[in-house]
């Protein structure tokens, strides 16, 4: 098989480039381990940048989300048993976020490659990258029981933290970045209308708390917790309890509680491989960086290198121009920094931390500060709202 882009992996970052590049004309074959029903409904994140909105809209795969997203134009801080809204809308010009899951996107997409009669490749065995430092890289894979090869110009590498495609690099040429928080998430999807309209992100002395939500039927709460918490211990009473507790306000706010559909623990932590391209292969999405969730970023940074990417090979298959190809992953890593800046941040100032009271009332000040200030408020809502894209 040949075709042009070989792409590895069909999360959110393969198959958006998938369909970006058919919309240029630019062929390419995408390779997944999973089957297509677990990709679909393999649950993450939810809340999408206004630039992501925007870039999906207009690639045509924004229908449903027009319908079935949830638009947000501000967030809740609720600290000190009391609620400061930070408006997004109001502090950026009118920019918004929208709730939609990312196995929704992941559907779209799907289907939108499959309606062009895009090639993917679901349940995929072996794969490997290969001759990627020759103008003709390949991918080897199994595929039914046949071995099969597909020979490229280019590949993108989007088979997440754990795929095969940063390994291939040969050692030395990559170098990574990294912090491991003391602590962790346990998640819960939940079969009830969210208590709230708005994502409510609550800084507690027992711990961490967000409320989010999936539709208006379906919630998303997590809880700080330890990275090696046992989830044997947390029977669902105790969740929705110390959920409750998490949440009190001053005032008689309360938590419904609902059947819980999924729970697992999320392990927070900051990962950044530099660059993100060796030779012919381009690591793009959580193949090359990971952010803590709570700034919601992990799928929009993705989307981000995605937009770059596509660019720069629309560049050189319409005018054989390398220098777009070669600027990849300097681009890409000025937005990863900064995301990874405003992940942290948030993490450091919302999670009750292992540092002793000293840092606890720092982050408690620094909550202060923010919901008290414009200036504060408004450095809060542009990063959280996405910053513009900047591809040169
Ligand atoms: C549990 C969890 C919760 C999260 N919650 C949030 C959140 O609330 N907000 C947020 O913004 N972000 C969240 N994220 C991060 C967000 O989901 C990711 O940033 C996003 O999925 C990145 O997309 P991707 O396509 O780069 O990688 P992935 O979504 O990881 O996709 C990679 C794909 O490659 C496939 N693959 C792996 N190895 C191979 C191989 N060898 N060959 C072929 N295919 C392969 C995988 O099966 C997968 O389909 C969460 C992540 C996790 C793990």
């Amino acid at each position: 098989m040949r075709t042009q882009v070989g792409i590895v992996g069909a999360g959110p970052s393969g198959l958006l480039l998938s369909h970006l590049l058919h919309l240029r004309g630019i062929e390419s074959v995408v390779v997944e381990i999973r089957s297509r029903r677990y990709c679909e409904t393999r649950i993450r994140a939810g809340v999408l940048e206004q630039g992501t909105v925007d870039l999906l809209s207009a690639s045509g795969v924004g229908a449903r989300m027009a319908r079935e997203g949830l638009v947000h134009h501000g967030i809740v801080l609720r600290f000190g048993g009391r609620d400061h809204r930070i408006d997004l809308s109001g502090l950026t010009g009118g920019r918004t976020i929208t709730v939609y899951g990312q196995h929704e996107v992941v559907k779209d997409l799907i289907a939108a490659r499959l309606n062009a009669g895009g090639d993917l490749f679901f349940e995929v065995q072996d794969v490997e990258v290969l001759d990627v430092d020759t103008p003709a890289p390949r991918i080897r894979f199994g595929r039914a029981g046949t071995a099969e090869e597909l020979r490229c110009d280019f590949i993108a590498g989007c088979d997440g933290f754990h795929g095969v495609c940063r390994p291939a690099v040969p050692p030395g040429v990559l170098t990574a970045y990294e912090h491991a928080f003391p602590l962790a998430w346990l998640g819960i999807l939940a079969q009830v209308p969210p208590a709230s309209e708005e994502l409510i992100y609550s800084s507690h002395d027992r711990g961490f708390a967000l409320l989010s939500m999936r539709s208006p039927e379906l919630s998303r709460l997590y809880l700080q917790c330890a990275p090696d918490e046992d989830m044997n211990g947390w029977p669902d009473k105790r969740i929705w309890d110390e959920l409750r507790r998490r949440f009190e306000r001053d005032d008689a706010w309360t938590l419904r509680d609902g059947p819980v559909l999924q729970k697992g623990i999320t392990a927070m932590r900051s990962f950044v491989v530099a660059p993100m391209q060796y030779e012919r292969l381009f690591l793009v999405g959580d193949a090359a960086h990971i952010v803590p969730p709570t700034g919601a970023k992990g799928l929009n940074l993705a989307a981000a290198d995605v937009m770059v990417l596509t660019r720069a090979l629309e560049a050189f298959y319409a005018t054989g121009r390398t220098d777009r190809l070669a600027r990849y992953s300097e681009v890409c890593l000025r937005r990863v920094w900064k995301v990874q800046r405003f992940s942290w941040w948030m993490t450091s100032m919302l999670h009750r931390s292992n540092d002793g009271e000293f840092f606890d009332r720092l982050h408690r000040a620094e909550l202060d500060y923010i919901t008290g200030s414009r200036a504060a408020s408004t450095a809060l809502a542009e990063n959280y709202v996405g910053l513009p894209f900047d591809d040169d």
